[in-house]
């Protein structure tokens, strides 16, 4: 049997981080992977593919250029499965590369298979021949993110009904889809499909969607979701599905109202892959969603030689931070010194059109009781917004009233996912009010925005009193 001094749990962001860091300090490491590739949900079905999937549709739709040329603007006519699929297995195929060769670059050594608990310091890696194999460790990290929930209510048939995973492999684009959820995924990819001229019905069982976000900003993406004809069944719980034929959905909803589409999306939640690890033969136990309790510093479980990293622990749930996490998991296991993460970090949500933001929206600033001020910039208002003919996207700034500290930025629009970390290096950096008034950004550019927006909180707030 082998041992080594680290046993990580997956291969996705948070399994790849931790592994590495591990390995730079010197450690013996081994990465189980029960995928035929490395990457994890990130890599294979999940934050990649969407984003490839998304430029891809951008470009070949000229979703970009339709602001100026209007709406009926095209760059392909007839847009098939295949095109969308065809730059999607590119993106992939190099991401792995790059994975593997930061693998072997850094010496981390890999075995591929499914990974079970014997005991606390015991796994057995059982390949997709049968073979089994043995391994022990020191310290392990559990980093083996989440699966679509599938509930016994969905009949999926990989089709026509349709988990987040499985819609990447869709053969042919349908005339109208219904996406169940209205929370990160489901909203992706509502946008998308509704880029590609496709009739998206948005069904949710709450009355709002995306509540952790600025409201205002949730407001603006809504109204522009519903001007480009996205149908909105909110406040609905689904009460049956059923299927006509190939091809003839119909979701039928509490309060009497049916939805019929081509295709149906089910995209309301995730489950915490741990079935599969046997985790009673190492003493540790997971909540209704199949998701692990840790230190939220430590990332320590309550098996101090276990800890857990990424989706499998809950929110955020995004490959930015379970990359950190994995990565500070790693530290503490190992006894390496880790910095605490800053107090902010960025959320995006590719959606079309973009959302993104950092630090308090005005509801927690309010709740909090901080006597604050908003700034709000249009795209439009910014040479570089009319020279890419945008007439949508704002970004919208919040200040401390007594100390003029940023406290929140909340951005929609072309560009919001890059343009937020401007925002949250003013924040983390706790920078004022002053320093966008008072700095020179490149001229014409997007960034400008946040000039405007500073000037506007300005108008309110007055100058700085020595
Ligand atoms: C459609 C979609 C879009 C997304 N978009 C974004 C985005 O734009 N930005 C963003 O930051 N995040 C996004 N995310 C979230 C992001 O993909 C996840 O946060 C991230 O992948 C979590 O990383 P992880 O390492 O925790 O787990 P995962 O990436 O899920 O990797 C876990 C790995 O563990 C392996 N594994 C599981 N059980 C075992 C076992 N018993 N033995 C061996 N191996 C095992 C799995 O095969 C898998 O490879 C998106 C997710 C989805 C589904």
């Amino acid at each position: 049997m082998d041992h080594f001094d680290l046993i990580v749990i997956g291969s996705g962001p948070a399994g790849r981080r931790a592994a590495i860091q591990a390995a730079k300090f010197g450690y013996e490491v081994l990465v189980v992977e029960r995928g035929r590739r490395v990457g994890g949900v990130s890599v294979h079905t999940g934050t990649i593919p969407s984003k490839t999937l998304r430029e891809t549709v951008l470009n070949l739709t000229g979703w970009r250029e339709r602001g100026f040329y209007g709406r009926s603007y095209r760059v392909k006519q007839d847009i098939s499965a295949g095109d969308l699929r065809a730059r999607l297995h590119m993106t992939l195929d190099h991401e792995v590369e790059v994975l593997e060769l930061q693998f072997a670059r850094n010496k981390v050594s890999t075995v591929y298979g499914e990974a079970r608990f014997v005991s606390p310091e015991k796994i057995e890696v059982k390949s997709e021949e049968g073979d089994v194999k043995l391994f022990s460790a020191d310290k392990f990290i559990l980093a083996v993110g989440t699966k679509p929930f599938r509930p016994d209510y969905v009949p999926f048939d990989g089709e026509f009904v349709l988990d987040s995973d499985e819609i990447l492999e869709l053969n042919q684009l349908p005339r109208s889809i219904a996406v169940i959820g209205a929370g990160v995924i489901g909203v992706e990819y509502a946008s998308i499909f509704s880029a590609l001229d496709v009739a998206v019905t948005l069904v949710e069982p709450r009355d709002t969607m995306l509540d952790f976000l600025d409201h205002e900003l949730v407001s603006d993406f809504t109204h522009q979701l519903r001007d480009r004809g996205i149908a909105m069944r909110f406040g609905s719980k689904v009460k049956s599905i059923e299927k006509h034929g190939p091809g003839e959905c119909e979701i039928f909803l509490e309060g009497g109202r049916s939805v019929r589409s081509n295709v149906i999306l089910f995209a309301a939640g995730r489950m915490g892959a741990t079935p599969s690890l046997n985790l009673e033969a190492c003493g540790l136990e997971v909540d209704h969603r199949g998701r692990l309790k840790v230190d939220p510093v430590t990332f320590q479980t309550s098996v101090p030689h276990i800890y857990a990293a990424g989706d499998v622990i809950g929110f955020p749930s995004l490959a930015s931070t379970s990359m950190e996490q994995g990565r500070i998991a790693a530290c503490q296991a190992l006894g390496e010194k880790a910095y605490d993460p800053p107090e902010y970090f960025p959320y995006g949500i590719y959606a079309v059109p973009e959302i993104s933001t950092v630090g308090m929206t005005e509801e927690e600033i309010k709740e909090r009781g901080i006597p604050y001020e908003c700034g709000i910039a249009r795209f439009r208002e910014t040479s570089r917004g009319q020279i890419m003919g945008l007439d949508t996207g704002m970004l919208k700034l919040i200040f401390s009233l007594k100390t003029r500290r940023l406290l929140g930025c909340h951005i929609v629009g072309e560009g919001a996912t890059e343009l937020v970390h401007i925002g949250q290096a003013v924040l983390n950096l706790k920078g004022t009010l002053e320093y966008f008034v008072e700095n020179t950004f490149n001229y014409p550019t997007l960034a400008e925005a946040y000039k405007i927006a500073a000037l506007d909180a300005w108008n309110r707030m007055g100058p700085l009193k020595n």
